[in-house]
């Protein structure tokens, strides 16, 4: 291709040397100056580079590892090259969805599943990743023509698919069980989903995907006003799943709606996005690498630069089948569970209290973690922390026919709940 480009490049200066009419010299050179970009890109193109085998920690400037596996020289992480056995599956490759893909393959994540039906387009170009050349391409195979080229190593698949088809929804079933790149790994073929879509139909069919797969899920929101966002993790049967309760968002103060609308235009900004993806892949990262906490929800309020979190418990009386089932797998499997922990704090040895200094003159004492209560611990779905509100609308909250007196603590949350709902309604 380059020696091709190169022969055509000079049969045009031929050309434009024995070209008597000046008025064909400025289409020549306009050719000349066409070829010569593409030789730069062809170029670029070939510049890939090849495979590498094992990570490295060491440091040369040739290793795209070595910052990465310094975080296990630092003890910030166990094994970091664990990174490799896990399969990501990201749905919805727009502003959050590019962007986390991006860092979990700068990451040098193993496998990345990306789903989403929609094309790149120029609209899209006030956010990060895609680059005004790909308008047109799908993005999922925009996505994997960037990403290949970053890291090589990771192997990415494209899905081009609206997961809320039925045929849609069943090519995203047998993908996400595929365990050819794993085949002993338990449960099914993925380690996390992390639903970066726009809309709530979406959410909800992810979260019957991962409640039928029994699959660990991150969710993430964008307000409309492009100045709230959130992150949520979901483990069917352990936490509240996107049915057990209305969704949560960040009060901004604006609209708090954050679900895409019929012929609304919604605001975006590549800051907001790009916060919230750097947020879900963080936590991402914690999950899976397993070091520091890993967040159960966590808001963000632009304008106040606000960060709420808390904790949500699953609903007994969810309206999903599937929530109902691992809720019940989850209750029975306590006893196994509580005899787990005893076994594991009795197997580690007792720390003896760290003293760093024997003369305390500051007065300066340790508490620990346990003792101190978080105030943003909250187990009902009614009661939260300031700056977090509830999504509207919730379809199964409206759906739900009759809950019978004999759950009083739920039913009391759920009518007051739906009081709060009628009133933001009114
Ligand atoms: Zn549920």
């Amino acid at each position: 291709m380059e020696a091709e480009l190169k022969d055509l490049l000079n049969d045009l200066h031929t050309l434009k040397i024995s070209l008597l009419d000046p008025s064909c010299q400025a289409l020549v050179n306009k050719m000349q100056s066409r070829i010569e970009h593409l030789s730069k890109m062809e170029k670029l193109g070939n510049n890939q580079r090849s495979k590498i085998k094992d990570m490295s920690a060491e440091v040369v400037d040739s290793n795209p590892y070595s910052r990465l596996m310094a975080l296990q020289r630092m003890g910030i992480v166990d094994n970091y090259e664990r990174i490799r056995e896990f399969s990501v599956a990201i749905v919805g490759i727009g502003g959050v969805g590019s962007v986390a893909a991006e860092m979990l393959t700068r990451c040098g994540i193993g496998r990345l599943l990306l789903y989403d039906y929609d094309k790149v387009e120029l609209a899209n170009m006030n956010r990060l990743f895609f680059r005004p050349e790909q308008a047109g391409m799908t993005k999922t195979d925009a996505a994997v023509q960037t990403l290949s080229d970053i890291n090589p190593d990771v192997v990415l698949e494209s899905y081009t698919l609206n997961i809320t088809t039925v045929q849609g929804f069943e090519t995203f079933m047998s993908s996400l069980t595929n365990k050819s790149f794993r085949p002993d790994k338990e449960g099914c073929g993925v380690d996390l989903v992390l639903s970066c879509v726009d809309n709530y139909e979406a959410r909800m069919v992810v979260n019957q995907a991962c409640n039928e797969l029994n699959q660990t899920w991150m969710e993430s929101g964008v307000s409309e006003n492009a100045v709230s966002g959130h992150i949520q993790l979901l483990v069917p049967g352990e936490t509240a799943c996107f049915a057990c309760a209305p969704p949560l968002v960040v009060a901004s103060g604006v609209d708090e709606r954050t679900l895409k609308r019929e012929g609304v235009c919604a605001a975006s900004l590549p800051t907001t996005m790009g916060i919230v993806a750097g947020l879900l892949v963080q936590n991402t990262l914690k999950y899976l690498l397993k070091f520091g906490t890993v967040t159960p929800y966590l808001g963000y309020n632009a304008l106040k630069d606000f960060f709420p979190t808390m904790e949500m418990k699953p609903n007994p009386q969810c309206s999903n089948a599937a929530c109902l089932e691992r809720q019940k797998e989850y209750t029975l499997a306590k006893p196994a569970r509580d005899a787990a922990a005893r076994a594991k704090m009795e197997a580690e040895p007792l720390l003896e209290p760290e003293f760093l200094h024997e003369d305390n003159e500051w007065n300066i004492s340790v508490v620990d973690d346990d003792e101190v209560q978080d105030p943003n611990a909250s187990s009902g779905v009614a009661d939260l922390p300031e700056g977090l509100v509830h999504e509207l609308p919730s379809a199964d909250e409206f759906q739900k026919p009759f809950i019978s007196e004999e759950t009083s603590n739920s039913v009391d949350d759920l009518d007051e709940l739906r009081r709060q709902l009628e009133a933001l309604n009114s």
